[in-house]
């Protein structure tokens, strides 16, 4: 089956190049788009953000809303990468939107964070951001960054990949450099279009990917990841499964992403990117399994650990 209710994204970019501006203005804009139609209800302000970012500093991940649809973006690490962060974060996504400035294009980071996307076979959205600048280069850019594609030997349908022109400051983005924008509408209906709803098999076993772990002084460890078969209800008695080692667990708090908060939820599915209490051995990389069929998942595939760009 197949969740065309969700959509599970990563924001890869070079330092700078504006990614926390565009997830704020996608927060801002979420939710205020009906199906069909271009109607703002309302639009989040500056302090609504800030009242919000106040009370979920360790909220990883965000999630707004484009009509009826769920868009998960995952928090991808800043400058630093250790040990595969990258790697695993992009596990949980179905597609990315790699940002670059239409002054600076590709650098360092840029590349470093495109390599690992196409390596795992993740088909990226190009976001040439800052259009505005009055020192912009954006035919330039554009074609800076395809040579990086073919430089990191991208498959042919990644190297296929659809640009969007944006001014996230500004809060609008369009699909081509000539056409008047307003909002960011175009880019939430591209991403809708390109990037693919999880799919698999909501009524199986669960098996949830666990691919970060929080810590809150209240609620102790958490586990994020993402459900890759099944349900999962808070309560449930499930499995953490270790290379051959099974342990019996609880899981208390279920948590799914909702703006920049964590919301407690009972239940969630297939295709989910969710957060649990309640595991307080669980590590990077177990699966979290039914009782009953317990089936651990491929070991993430992290070929090395890698220092970071500076
Ligand atoms: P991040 O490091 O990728 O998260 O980058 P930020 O979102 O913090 O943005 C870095 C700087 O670029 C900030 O000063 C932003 O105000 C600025 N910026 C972001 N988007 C735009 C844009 O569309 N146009 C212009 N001119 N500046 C922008």
């Amino acid at each position: 089956m197949k969740r065309d209710d969700l959509r599970n994204i990563a924001i890869i970019a070079h330092v700078d190049h504006g990614k926390t501006t565009l997830v704020d203005a996608m927060l801002r804009q979420s939710g205020i788009f009906r199906a069909n139609e271009l109607v703002a209800e309302r639009v989040m302000d500056s302090n609504d953000l800030e009242r919000e970012r106040g009370i979920t500093i360790l909220s990883k991940n965000t999630a707004v809303m484009y009509g009826d649809v769920k868009i998960n973006i995952v928090d991808t690490p800043g400058h630093a990468d250790f040990g595969g962060e990258v790697e695993r974060v992009l596990n949980m996504v179905d597609g990315v939107l790699l940002l670059v400035d239409a002054f600076e294009g590709p650098m360092p980071q840029t590349k470093y964070v495109l390599r690992k996307a196409l390596e795992q076979k993740l088909k990226p959205i190009v976001v040439i951001n800052k259009i505005d600048r009055p020192d912009e280069r954006v035919e330039d850019v554009a074609d800076e960054v395809l040579e990086l594609f073919i430089e990191l030997e991208a498959d042919d349908d990644q190297l296929d990949f659809p640009v969007v022109y944006a001014a996230a400051r500004d809060g609008y983005a369009k699909l081509n450099m000539a056409d008047e924008a307003t909002d960011l509408k175009p880019l939430f209906d591209l991403l809708i279009k390109e990037i693919p709803a999880p799919e698999g098999d909501l009524d199986g076993p669960l098996q949830i990917m666990v691919t970060t772990l929080d810590y809150d002084d209240y609620v102790g460890r958490i586990a994020i990841g993402r459900i890759i078969r099944g349900r999962v209800f808070n309560g449930q008695n499930v499995l953490v499964l270790n290379g051959d080692l099974e342990t019996r667990a609880k899981i208390g708090r279920l948590y799914g992403y909702q703006g920049l908060k964590r919301v407690e939820v009972k239940e969630a599915g297939l295709g989910d990117i969710i957060a649990v209490t309640g595991l307080d051995n669980v590590s990077i990389g177990q699966t979290i399994a039914d009782t009953e069929h317990p089936e651990a998942l491929p070991a993430i595939n992290i070929d090395e650990p890698t220092l970071a760009m500076t």
